[in-house]
């Protein structure tokens, strides 16, 4: 357009554009990766609102080393006022925060008034009550979904489905797949469960969105991301901007030298890196065959151990969890650890071979980008769906009858090691891998899907639009 040509002449304008993350390591990540991308990479003026307290002490870690290490980044304060409601005592503690940052949603609107932005980027899970206060002031309001786009296009139709003949069956999101009732997110079995009121609310308002983002690239999940754009999950659905794999900020002080220092000492590719996130920790039996298997893969292998939902409240000591035996049978050949590991290095580290994840989204956005095969264990929520991806793009592989969060059924030892030893020994799948990192890589370099997404983004933001 001939206003955007003018501007090329004059000082390039820096939309000033504020992010709004919500609760939890795997929705603050991507807003971090995202915040540095539109503000090295793409000249913006960004600000970043954090919602106090974290639940969290890796994402109060995180903002405080992301701050340091991106001084131009605007820090907004925004202080929770305590929730009064006891119906939630219980309930998932990163579940409740996402409810008392949705109840506090009008408290917010002075705070992104003051802002002076061009362009609100929410997270999916305020969705529902952020894009009226940002209509009220008159504020484009992006909403940024921090899974898959497969994922997606089935939150999107959800509604639909919920308010259709077929309600009760698999779900079959127009122009995607089938997305077998098995795979919805456990919590979407009760109607009533807070998740599920959130999911439904926030998926009914995306149309009303200026605009929608995903840390996904088309090459990745073609079906989804074209059936989203052409309408036929929704009809008339807002435009969707794909711009992953989004990159892992490196925060060099965080590092902890004695993981790095025991890579670099490790043959390449000899290393089974395993991780089940940082929302949930598994059942102590599961904890113990799994301990079981990965001994008798006879790998070496670097495992993050997680003994609580939230870390402040993770006591245990390892020796307590997998038994002071077993560190001394694995020690010289592993490193086990509670502690945080800025992940997006450790898998791009040649001594990797293997990921054994939960398929969080940006775990495996992390994976693709190192050419990480994946011997993906989905447990909760998306991450079904998202193991799908993953096998269906040769990306790993998905033992599809493993449990996950509520089965009875408990994986045996024996059975994951001989899983990760033929991941370990799988040249195809490797080759797989590397083609879905290429891939990944085309799509982020100048001139790619997802470059041009991210600019398309930012020049709206500059339109006004
Ligand atoms: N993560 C990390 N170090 C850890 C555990 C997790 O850096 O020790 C990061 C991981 O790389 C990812 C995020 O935390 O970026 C977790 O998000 P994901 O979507 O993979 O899963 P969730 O934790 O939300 O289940
Ligand atoms: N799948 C899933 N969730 C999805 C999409 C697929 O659980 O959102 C599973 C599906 O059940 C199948 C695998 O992922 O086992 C690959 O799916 P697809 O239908 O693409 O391939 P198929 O093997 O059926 O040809």
């Amino acid at each position: 357009s001939s206003s955007r040509d003018d501007r090329a002449g004059a000082a390039a304008p820096r939309p000033r554009i504020v992010l709004l993350p919500s609760a939890g390591m795997g929705h603050l990540a991507p807003f971090s990766r995202l915040a540095a991308a539109l503000s090295s990479g793409h000249a913006c003026d960004v600000s970043l609102v954090t919602v106090l307290p974290t639940v969290s002490s890796a994402e109060a870690g995180h903002l405080d080393a992301l701050f340091a290490a991106f001084p131009a980044v605007r820090r907004l304060d925004f202080h929770l006022p305590p929730l009064d409601a006891p119906e939630l005592s219980g309930a998932d503690p990163f579940y409740v925060h996402y409810e008392a940052t949705r109840r506090s949603a009008p408290l917010l609107a002075p705070l992104l008034a003051a802002a002076g932005a061009a362009a609100l980027v929410a997270d999916i899970s305020l969705a529902s009550v952020l894009i009226p206060v940002a209509k009220e002031l008159r504020l484009p309001c992006y909403v940024f979904f921090t899974a898959s786009a497969t994922m997606f296009s089935f939150y999107a139709y959800y509604p639909a489905y919920l308010d259709g003949a077929g309600a009760g069956d698999d779900a079959d999101v127009p122009g995607v797949y089938r997305i077998p009732k098995s795979s919805f997110p456990q919590a979407l079995h009760d109607r009533n469960n807070l998740f599920t009121q959130q999911f439904v609310a926030n998926g009914r308002s995306l149309s009303k969105a200026d605009g929608l983002l995903v840390n996904t690239f088309d090459a990745l999940e073609p079906e989804a991301v074209r059936a989203l754009r052409q309408g036929s999950v929704v009809p008339g659905f807002p435009l969707v901007f794909t711009v992953g794999p989004l990159s892992p900020v490196s925060f060099p002080a965080r590092a902890c030298s004695d993981y790095s220092a025991w890579l670099d000492a490790q043959p390449e590719r000899s290393v089974v890196y395993v991780s089940f996130g940082s929302r949930k920790a598994l059942a102590r039996d599961q904890l113990s065959e799994l301990a079981d298997g990965l001994e008798a893969s006879g790998c070496r292998f670097l495992w993050v151990v997680k003994g609580a939902v939230v870390d402040k409240e993770d006591g245990a000591e390892l020796s307590e969890l997998l038994g002071e035996g077993f560190l001394q049978r694995v020690s010289g050949r592993a490193l086990v650890t509670k502690a945080w590991v800025e992940q997006g290095e450790v898998l791009k580290h040649p001594a990797i071979g293997m990921f054994v994840s939960h398929c969080g989204w940006n775990s495996l956005t992390e994976a693709f980008a190192a050419g990480v095969p994946v011997l993906a264990w989905p447990r909760f929520a998306d991450q079904r769906v998202n193991a799908g991806i993953v096998a269906r793009r040769g990306a790993g592989v998905w033992v599809e009858r493993w449990s996950w969060e509520g089965d009875p059924g408990l994986v045996k030892g024996e059975e994951i090691a001989e899983k990760v030893k033929s991941v370990m020994a799988d040249d195809m799948l490797r080759r797989s891998s590397t083609e879905v990192l290429e891939a990944a890589m085309t799509a982020v370099a100048g001139g790619g899907t997802s470059y041009r997404s991210l600019a398309e983004l930012v020049a709206r933001c500059c339109d006004g639009s």
